[in-house]
Formats: C-alpha cells, sequence, structure tokens
C-alpha cells in the first residue's frame, strides 16, 4: 500500500533510476541545439537539460505527475539525439522511459485510454500475425481509393478525437510484407554469421529496406538467420510508460535470438537498453545479447571486428553499447561541427 507521502517522495515504479543517474547532467547545455523540440519551442522546459532537470526534482519529490510536467515529458520525442552528443554519457532515453512509466503509475488511463492501451501494446503488437492482418486491411484502404475518398469527405473530421491527424500519418504499406524464416546464404565465401531483426512495423510499412538488408548482408557474405519466433521491440510500450509489457517483449526476442550463435541485428528501433528492461538476465552476454538486438545494421558504419561466430562480436557490441563520454565527446564535437556548417550555409543562403 503507499501513501501520500510516498506518492510525492520520488520513483514509485519498481526499478527507478538511480541518484547518480539522475544527477549526471552538469547542465552544460552542449544537447540544446541537437533538440528538436528546443530548436522549434526555445524554452528550457522543452530542452533535454529542462526535462533532466524535472525529471531529478520528481525524484527528489519535489515535484509530482502534474498536467504541466506530463506535457513537458509527453513533448520529448524521446529520439535520443541529444544522448548522442552529451559528453557526460546522461542515459537520457533510460531516464525519459522511467519517468513515462512512472507518470503511468501515478496516473492511471480513463477507462476508454486504458481499454485501448490495452487492446493496441497487449493484444495487436506482440503478436505479428495479427499486426500483418490489419496491416493487409490497411494496405487495402489505402489501394482500393476508400483512403482517397475519406480524405476528400474529410469524414474523420467528424468523428471524436484526432483520427484525422493519425491517419495523415499512416504510412504507405508495402505491396509484400516481410516474414523472418529460414537461413538466407551468403552470396560469396562465408564471413560471418548473423541473425536479423526485423522489427513488427518495419515488417509492414517498411518491408523492402527490411529485404534490402538481408540483400546487402548476403552480398556481403553474411549467413543470414531469421528467427521466426521474434516479436515487436517494445520500443512503443516502453515510451508509452508499459514497461511490463515491454520487459516481456524484450525476454521474448532474447529467447528468440539465444537459440541463434550470433546475433548481429537490423531493422527497428528498440527501447533504450533491453537488457536492463528484461530483469531477469543474470550474465553480461545475455544483456550484450539483447543490447545487440537494438542495434540497427543501417545506422551503424563501424566495422565489425569479430573473427568468427560465437560470444566474441557479442561482447565488442556490448563494450561499444557502454556510455562512453570521450567517444560520446568526439560524436558531440563532430555534429556541432556539422550543425555549424549548416548554420554557416544557411547564413550565406540568406544574403
Ligand atoms: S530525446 Fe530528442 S526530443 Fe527528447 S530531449 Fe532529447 S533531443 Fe530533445
Ligand atoms: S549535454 Fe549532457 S550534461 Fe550537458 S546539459 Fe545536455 S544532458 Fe546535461
Amino acid at each position: 500500500m503507499t501513501t501520500g507521502f510516498e506518492q510525492k517522495s520520488g520513483f514509485t515504479i519498481p526499478d527507478p533510476p538511480s541518484e547518480s543517474d539522475l544527477g549526471q547532467c552538469v547542465h552544460c547545455g552542449l544537447c540544446l541545439p541537437h533538440c528538436p523540440t528546443f530548436r522549434e519551442l526555445h524554452v528550457e522546459t522543452e530542452s533535454p537539460r529542462g526535462r533532466l532537470h524535472l525529471m531529478r526534482a520528481l525524484g527528489e519529490g519535489r515535484v509530482d505527475t502534474s498536467d504541466a510536467f506530463v506535457e513537458h515529458i509527453s513533448l520529448c520525442l524521446d529520439c535520443r539525439a541529444c544522448e548522442a552528443a552529451c559528453p557526460s554519457g546522461v542515459k537520457f532515453g533510460y531516464l525519459m522511459e522511467a519517468t513515462r512509466a512512472e507518470i503511468r503509475a501515478r496516473r492511471p488511463l480513463t477507462r476508454f485510454g486504458g481499454l485501448l492501451a490495452k487492446v493496441i501494446f497487449r493484444q495487436l503488437f506482440p503478436y505479428p500475425e495479427r499486426l500483418a492482418l490489419l496491416g493487409g486491411l490497411l494496405r487495402a484502404y489505402q489501394r482500393t481509393g476508400v483512403q482517397w475518398l475519406v480524405r476528400r469527405t474529410g469524414l474523420l473530421k467528424a468523428l471524436p478525437g484526432d483520427l484525422d491527424e493519425a491517419e495523415a500519418l499512416l504510412p504507405k504499406l508495402s505491396a509484400r510484407f516481410f516474414e523472418p524464416r529460414g537461413t538466407v546464404q551468403p552470396r560469396r565465401s562465408l564471413q560471418k554469421r548473423v541473425a536479423f531483426f526485423a522489427g513488427c512495423v518495419m515488417r509492414i510499412a517498411f518491408a523492402e529496406t527490411n529485404r534490402a538488408t538481408v540483400r546487402m548482408l548476403s552480398r556481403a557474405g553474411c549467413e543470414v538467420r531469421l528467427p521466426e519466433d521474434q516479436v515487436c521491440c517494445g520500443a512503443l510500450h516502453v515510451h508509452a510508460g508499459e514497461r511490463e509489457q515491454a520487459k516481456e517483449l524484450a525476454r521474448r526476442n532474447i529467447e528468440a535470438f539465444e537459440r541463434r550463435p550470433a546475433a548481429r541485428s537490423a531493422g527497428a528501433p528498440a527501447p533504450a537498453d533491453a537488457g536492463r528492461l528484461s530483469g531477469r538476465l543474470p550474465p553480461a552476454a545475455r544483456a550484450a545479447h539483447s543490447a545487440a538486438a537494438a542495434r540497427s545494421a543501417q545506422g551503424d558504419p563501424r566495422p565489425h571486428p569479430g573473427r568468427d561466430e560465437g560470444w566474441r562480436p557479442l561482447l565488442w557490441q556490448r563494450r561499444h553499447l557502454q556510455p562512453d563520454p570521450a567517444r560520446d565527446g568526439r560524436a558531440a564535437r563532430r555534429t556541432e561541427g556539422g550543425q555549424r556548417g549548416r548554420d554557416r550555409g544557411r547564413r550565406r543562403g540568406e544574403r
């Protein structure tokens, strides 16, 4: 049972962020130019530094999850651009996810909102076949002219909620969905054995990207295994504060990929720290394995130094996934340099 005092004295979720995690920000402001909401709104509360300040205040029980607090946290896109730029290695994504879980714990959804969240997060996303069924219906909606008619008549505007705005965000669904199954052989001499993480929305909306990634890996000499029992990575769940469901998905993915000798994943975003999320992961290799499932081959230009299959590449990945202030400082300087170049270009264009 919780008392009013406990409600106000910091995080109440079972795995709250530590004081040191919450206090890691040194307020240098280097992340500010990288934050899309700060660049748009120009207020401190919509910056990574401001949000970290709020999270720390929540942890210390100085603020509650008021409407204003929730709005500042909700406006964050959770893009984690600030995390890449931060020289202090602040784990922004992890802190944001914990804060959203705390909000969900303290402010339960309305009956309708709760039902909708249950259907979407518990009955739809964990089941790829149900998602494919919905994807098929939406694809028919897009390709048979119904979408055109609905938009033309403004039908959705007449319905309650922001259905029209949500519909406008619907990506064009792939003509043929991606189904992970079997093993793709390398097109040249075997260099690596990898396992591919296909994602959930990626399978139905960006199936061609998945297929192209698998082709690219195969041409680079990789034997690509496609574990059939992999599921959604849980990013949507954890960003919405559905932490327990995200943990369950992380466990299922770890088990699916553990049955493979190596994992070098691609395709979809993932929760900030699947290893940390999946509570029952004792050895480092298992956490590394799940962290490997959160990497994106498209976004990672680094060469793979592992020589053969087994744990070695996973441990290499783990090392590179740990916060590293020196490496992240270099990344911040690089992105700052890029930003300065873009600003110079814009000024030249304005003249
Ligand atoms: S996650 Fe993205 S939107 Fe949120 S504070 Fe960081 S940079 Fe800004
Ligand atoms: S760059 Fe890192 S340490 Fe500096 S203000 Fe942003 S989050 Fe804090």
